[in-house]
């Protein structure tokens, strides 16, 4: 593990599966949604469910952060991308069938909602310390509420700190949103620390920014970070090594 940092004045964290357990709430939520639709016994077992669906929202997320689709837009072509591939004629679907396919999956996703049990604790250690916000590639409104039903919103008073890629118009890893977050916690990038669980798009994003770059592998097999990016494998290792 790297030794204790010094300077840093403020730490921006990523959300998704860094924060907030994206993958775990994402597949509880898609297993019951397509055990309620009759669904799920067309798959070999959950895992092949689960990789189908994730490897469709990386496609179709990836084009709303190119601003091909709108948040909307990418929920429903993963639900008509997702059924055409078990036969459904998901590309048929009207806009209001497929937006309310997609509802249904939320629905149950929403209601497995949680934040990894170490993300209070850390936030908590670091904010008398040093400030904090966010940098997502996602809306503002979507991850607001997450935070809020979580019980992370509080260390994120005001919305000025969380800089949300589709309000502010490019995604990470461009370097400009980093320094869009960096200004809004009034400090300088050489300042501030960030903390994702993508390597490329939040490690390397971060570092190449002019930030200190916490690449956060919780599941220990992502493998060797690239020079300047530090490890982390919780986020309770961090509060120690920014001197707290
Ligand atoms: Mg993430």
């Amino acid at each position: 593990m790297s030794q204790q940092i010094e300077g840093i004045r403020g730490v921006l964290f990523d959300i998704d599966d860094t924060l907030y357990d994206y993958t775990g709430c994402d597949r509880t939520g898609l297993l019951a949604h397509l055990g309620e639709r009759g669904l799920l016994g067309r798959f070999p077992d959950a895992e092949a469910a689960v990789g189908l669906w994730r490897e469709i929202m990386e496609v179709q997320y990836a084009r709303f952060l190119t601003g091909e689709l709108t948040f909307s837009g990418q929920q429903r072509a993963r639900a008509r991308e997702f059924l055409d591939h078990l036969g459904e004629d998901g590309s048929t679907l009207t806009d209001e069938q497929a937006a309310a396919w997609f509802a249904g999956y939320v629905t149950h996703r929403d209601a497995a909602r949680s934040a990894f049990p170490d993300a209070d604790p850390t936030l908590a250690a670091l904010a008398p310390h040093h400030r904090l916000g966010i940098v997502s590639n996602s809306s503002l409104h979507h991850q607001r509420e997450k935070l809020d039903i979580t019980g992370l919103l509080h260390h994120f008073p005001a919305d000025e700190v969380l800089i949300c890629s589709d309000e502010f118009g490019q995604p990470k890893p461009a370097a400009a949103i980093f320094h869009a977050g960096c200004a809004a916690l009034g400090l300088a990038p050489g300042e501030v620390a960030y903390v994702g669980d993508r390597h490329d798009v939040d490690g390397l994003g971060a570092r190449d920014a002019g930030l200190t770059a916490f690449w956060l592998d919780r599941t220990g097999i992502g493998g060797t970070p690239a020079p300047g990016v530090h490890l982390l494998r919780g986020l309770d290792e961090l509060p120690s090594l920014l001197g707290h």
